[in-house]
This record gives structure tokens, sequence and C-alpha cells, in this order.
């Protein structure tokens, strides 16, 4: 069985990553996509779920598993908060042909790209900061404090957009999943993907010609 593929997907907060990725998960009857679950230092929001959404967990916490090296990745994101993806789960979702995301910012991105060269990064632009914003105090989680924040830092976030392998611009949300949809079957149709996944059927079609 070929190994699932690792993607990154980075935005500035409010480009609506998030709903993608769920979209996409909702979409996936075969159960073959996952996205990692992050361990932060940052509170819960109304709603989120300790294991669900985040591994909510205290600085000292965090710190201590950054000492047992237990992070493919790590950062400060937002109000001096930590963020970081831990190796086994997507490991072994890997090896079981499963696709998994990795919803993190540029930093992170940066170091995994040193360790997994064979990542596909994808980033989703918003159609403009007044939407950015729009929706940002739509979603009605955020305090003005964070909400300023996060505006702040969304121009920094973007001007790494040129590090992806892949841009969307999600203006609207269900051509945004398409183009999402399409570069995800796209990597299933790389010489690499198809040389593993289709091994015998390959060495079946050679076999006949090299008799020949
Ligand atoms: P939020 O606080 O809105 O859930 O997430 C804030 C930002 O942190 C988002 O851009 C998100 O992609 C990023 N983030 C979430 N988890 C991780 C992680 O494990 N590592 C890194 N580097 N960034 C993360």
């Amino acid at each position: 069985m070929a190994q699932g593929n690792l993607y990154i997907l980075s935005a500035p907060s409010g480009a609506g990553k998030s709903s993608l990725i769920a979209a996409l998960l909702k979409n996936d009857t075969q159960n073959s996509m996952m996205v990692s679950v992050s361990h932060t230092t940052r509170p819960p929001r109304p709603g989120e779920q300790n294991g669900v959404h985040y591994h909510f967990v205290n600085v000292e916490e965090f710190e201590t598993l950054i000492e047992q090296d237990a992070f493919l990745e790590y950062a400060k994101v937002f109000g001096g908060n930590y963020y970081g993806t831990s190796l086994p789960a997507i490991e072994k979702n890997l090896a079981a042909g499963i696709d998994v995301f990795l919803d993190i910012d540029w930093q992170g991105a940066q170091q995994i790209r040193q360790k997994v060269p064979n990542v596909k990064s994808i980033f989703i632009l918003p159609p403009s900061l007044q939407e950015l914003e729009r929706r940002l105090i739509g979603r009605g989680q955020d305090s003005a404090e964070v909400i300023a924040d996060r505006m702040s830092k969304a121009v920094a976030e973007i001007s790494h957009y040129n590090e992806y392998d892949y841009v969307i611009v999600n203006d609207d949300f269900h051509q945004a999943l398409a183009d999402l949809v399409h570069i995800l079957r796209a990597e299933k149709l790389t010489l690499a993907y198809q040389e593993t996944q289709n091994r015998a059927l390959i060495q079946e079609l050679l076999a006949k010609q090299t008799a020949l």
C-alpha cells in the first residue's frame, strides 16, 4: 500500500482554512484523511474540546514535551502561545495510507519542510483584508484586542505565501474546496505515487513488453 501524503495548510486566521479542512473530512467517506490535533498553550474557545480541536496544555507541560523532543515542529504563534505538532499519530496514519493534514503557521511549515522534504504545502489567501476582518469579527470568538492582533499578524503570515507549493484564494467557498480536492487528486496521480500504488500493474505491463 502507498504511504499517505502529508499536507501543510497555512493561512491567516479567518481565511477559512478550518472550514475547508472540515468540509474535506466530512466528504471523506472512505476515511482516507485525518487532521493532526496540535498541542497548544492557548485557552480553549467556547465549544472547543480537549483532544478534538487541540490538546490543551499549560506552558510547563508544553516545555517538558519540547525537552522530550516530542514535536515535529513547534512555534509561538499568537499572544505568546505555543503551538506544536507531535509526531506519533502522524507517522502511524501515514503508514496506514491515510493522508494527514497539518493546520499550522509558516514557522511550523518551514521546520517541517526541513525534516520531511516530500511534504506538500498549500496556502489559503483571503479575497481581501477587509473580508478577513469581517470574518474574524463575525465568528464572535475573539476579543477586539485579539482580533487586532490577528489582523496585524495576517499580513506577516501572507508574506510567506511564496514558500508554498499551491495557493488557493478563498473567495467563493465551494470553488476553494473544489480547488483543494483537485490538488489532492493531482498529488495521487504523480509518477512517484502511481509507481507505488500500481507497482504490480506496471510490472505486468512491462514484463510483457520485455518478453517481446
Ligand atoms: P488558532 O488559535 O486560531 O486555533 O490558531 C492560530 C494559528 O496557529 C493558526 O494559523 C494555526 O494554523 C496555527 N497552528 C495551529 N496548530 C499549530 C501547530 O501545531 N504548529 C504551528 N506552528 N502552528 C499551529
